[in-house]
This record gives structure tokens, sequence and C-alpha cells, in this order.
């Protein structure tokens, strides 16, 4: 269902009306294409307090230009890592105030702060504070432009997730908090296609988000299982067949599906994408105990077999990425959707609680993306007010794409990206729902 207000808002008269009547003025968002990977204009990198990051290296592959800013800068980095106390917050003021302006539409605003220190009150105090600069930022921006935090203590563990986030690839994530621990174990790779000689499976690939994050993961490289449940079967042959894959028609919520995906995949699987889901909507009062269930088996409980039948077979190899699917509405909640809000937040808890076992026992990174209002054939079946009001209530003012959803996983399943671990990163253009 084409977004009719946002190509009026694009025309001229469209422009003029919707802003003497103060409705949203969305802008439309510079994503990534093969033509034109890189935001186009220089990246401003600025300091506020002592910083030990080493960053010049890291900011010098991003492929925005760092010498000459002398225009409009594309993106602009404040490191603000070294912050300890309440007056080191001025330097926040002090290097954005004057350039927030001249960042370009659909540019990028990424402030760089450290760890909470639980030994000191003040570092603490000031570096949270960092969180509702970047978030109120980002809901003030406007023009399509983003404001990310990236909590880090080493620059190069951070380079996969700073080079997602000052890239066209990050268009729908905006007011995110993002930790990047310790670095990994260095994983070679090619650059254009990191997931060269890796295999992903994605579930409920036949089409919508899953189909593009199997379009995506195949892009960067990977051999992608396309699984959906039979009755898809047609559907997921025609993408695995254009992206050279394969299919496995398969019911997730079967007893046995870890069992099968393993027989499946005899070399073993390097990047697992959680993606399957379905919505039962019911107010609680009005909701038989078979669409409770049936949410809860296919979001939650078959995530959970599954993710523990792969790795206790060792389906999932060293260096591998486990990416589950959340929901704004797992974080904020949703009238009618009391199943489906449960069954997403349990997302979040798995993610939280196995990430750093998953790394320590098996190498493994688990992550979660949390979708906001994204255009697919779930959203479109959603009542004309509500889908409006969906597409508008977010800092961008409209709603995302399946294509943004996949960038993130692409990033999250990364090789470089071994550093983020236990993340739950919503794209949701900054959903004011949950915020
Ligand atoms: P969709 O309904 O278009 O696609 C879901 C796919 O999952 C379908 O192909 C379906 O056949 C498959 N599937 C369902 N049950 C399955 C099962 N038991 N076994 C195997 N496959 C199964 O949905 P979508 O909009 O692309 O959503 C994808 C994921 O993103 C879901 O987890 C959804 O909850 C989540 N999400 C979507 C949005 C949104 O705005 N579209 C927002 C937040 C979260």
């Amino acid at each position: 269902m084409a977004d009719r207000y946002l190509s009026f808002t694009g025309t001229a008269p469209g422009r003029f009306l919707t802003r003497r009547l103060g409705l949203p003025q969305p802008a439309p968002l510079r994503r990534w294409s093969p033509e034109r990977p890189h935001l186009e204009g220089g990246l401003l990198h600025l300091t506020a307090g002592e910083s030990d990051l080493d960053l010049a290296p890291v900011l010098a592959r991003t492929g925005l230009g760092t010498d000459d800013v002398s225009g409009r800068p594309a993106a602009v980095v404040l490191d603000a890592s070294g912050i300890r106390d309440v007056e080191g917050l001025a330097g926040v003021h002090a290097a954005l105030h004057p350039v927030v302006r001249s960042v370009t539409a659909s540019g990028r605003v990424v402030v760089l702060g450290a760890p909470l220190d639980a030994a000191d009150h003040h570092q603490a105090a000031a570096q949270q504070a960092l969180e509702g600069f970047t978030r109120s930022l980002g809901k003030e921006i406007g023009r399509g432009r983003t404001v990310n935090l990236v909590r880090l203590t080493d620059a190069a563990a951070a380079e996969s997730t700073l080079r997602f986030l000052l890239s066209p690839r990050s268009a729908y994530v905006s007011g995110q908090v993002i930790e990047v621990g310790a670095p990994g174990p260095a994983a070679p790779h090619d650059r254009d296609h990191p997931l060269a000689g890796r295999t992903a499976l994605v579930t409920g690939a036949a089409r919508g988000i899953g189909e593009a994050v199997a379009e995506t993961l195949a892009r960067d490289g990977a051999k992608v299982v396309v699984l959906d449940v039979p009755q898809a079967e047609q559907d997921a042959r025609r993408v695995a067949e254009r992206l050279g894959g394969l299919a496995l028609p398969l019911d997730v919520t079967a007893a046995d599906a870890g069992a099968r995906i393993a027989d499946a995949l005899p070399d073993g699987l390097d990047v697992l994408v959680h993606n399957a889901g379905v919505t039962r909507d019911r107010r609680l009062v009005n909701m038989p105990a078979e669409r409770w269930t049936q949410v809860l088996e296919v979001n939650l409980a078959s995530v959970l077999r599954t993710t523990d039948a792969l790795l206790r077979a060792g389906t999932l190899r060293r260096g591998g990425r486990i990416v589950a699917t959340a929901s704004i509405a797992g974080i904020a909640g949703n009238a009618g959707q009391t199943n489906y809000g449960a069954s997403k937040a349990g997302v979040v808890g798995l993610v939280r609680s196995l990430a750093p076992r998953a790394l320590a026992e098996h190498g493994v990174t688990v992550n979660a993306v949390a979708p906001g209002f994204i255009e697919t054939r779930m959203t479109a079946a959603v009542p004309l007010f509500i889908r409006e009001a969906g597409r508008r209530m977010n800092s961008l003012a409209q709603g995302g794409l399946p294509a943004d959803v996949a960038e993130t996983t692409a990033w999250l399943a990364h090789p470089a990206s071994a550093a983020v671990n236990g993340q739950v990163v919503r794209v949701c253009g900054q959903s004011l729902l949950g915020a």
C-alpha cells in the first residue's frame, strides 16, 4: 500500500499545504543502492572531553571524506566517551550547536559514549545524559537525518557498527543506543561480499521482511536457505531460485523443526535469522486460548526450541550469528496484542540472557531487530487510521521498508560484528511508541 502522503509532501503544493496546516513533513529517505553506496559529503569528527579512542583509521574507512569538510557534512561523529562529569557535558553543546544545522538531508549524527562506570556516579550521570540528549536531538533534527549513540571502549571493534550507522543502510534507525563490547577474534572476510562462503537460514522468508533479509544476505555473498511453511513452498522456491539458494518448506512450530534444519544443513550454518512471525489480534477479554497459543508458539516457543537444538547439535558454527525478530509492540505494548506483545518481549528476554553464554560457549552472537511500522502485507491489512498513525508517529514521519530491517540484520550478521552481542536494535524511525 503506497504511502500517498509521503508522495504528496514531495510536491511543491503538498509541501506548502502541509506546512501551513502544521502537518508532519516526512523527507524522502536516502537508502543504499549499488550505484550510491555511501552518503555524499564529508564526515566531521568532533571530540568533547579527553578521549582514548583511536577513531581516525576507522572513520577513514567509512567511505565519507574526512579531510575536506568545508562543505556541508553528511555525517558528524561526536566522541563524548571521555566525558566524566556534568561540567563536561558543556562540550556536547559547544561541539554540536554550531554544526547541526549544516548537516545534509538524510545525514547522520553519531554520538560516542563510554559504558557507565558503576563506581563513579558522576561519570554514570554524564554518560547516561548522552542517551537523553541523543533521543531528544533525534526527535527534533528532521529532514530525514538520524541520531544514534554508540557506547564503546575500542574503536576497531565498533568499525562495522560505525560503518552501518554512517551509511545509507541505516536510513530508518534513529534514537538508538548500541553497546559494542570487547573486540572479538578477527574474522577474515571479503569487503564487498562479507558473507561469501557462509550459509544463512531465514525463517518466514517467502515474502515480506524475511524475503528482503534473504535478498540482502545473498547480496552480501551468503548462500541462503529460504524457510517457510509448506503452504508457501511455491513462493519460497521462487525466492530461493532468484537468490541462488535453497528452499526449505517447514513449519517452525513442528516439534522436530530444529532436527530437520540440522539434517538439511550437514555442513553447518553461520547465520540464523528468526523472522517468521504471526499476529492474531484481539483484546484479552475476547481472545480464545488458541489465538494466544498460536502466537506464542510461532513467535517465541519455536525460536527457543530451534535455537537450543541448533546450538546443541553444533550446526551453528563458531563465529556464527543469531538474529531474532522482536517488535516495538514487545517494548511499548499495543492494544489488541497481548499475545503478540508477550511473544516479542519474550524474544528480548531470550536475547539478553543467551547472548553472553552463546558467545562464551559457542562463539555465536545473539541479537534482535525490533521493527516498528514496516510497509508489508502485514501492515497493509491494518485499518486506514491506525495505519496512518503507525506511519506518522515516529521521528521520520513515515513507515520503514523491509530493506531497512534487512540492512540492520546484515550489519548484525557481519563477520566484523563479533563485539555486538545481546543488543535489541529498533528499526522504527524512532517510533514515539515505547520511546
Ligand atoms: P509476513 O506475514 O509478511 O511474513 C511472515 C512470514 O512468516 C510468512 O511468509 C509466513 O508464511 C511465515 N511464517 C508464519 N508462520 C510460520 C511458521 N510456523 N513456520 C514457518 N514460517 C512461518 O510478516 P512481515 O511483516 O514480513 O514480518 C516478519 C517479522 O517481522 C515477523 O516476526 C513480525 O512479527 C515482525 N514485525 C513486523 C512488523 C511490520 O511492521 N511488518 C513490525 C514489527 C515486527
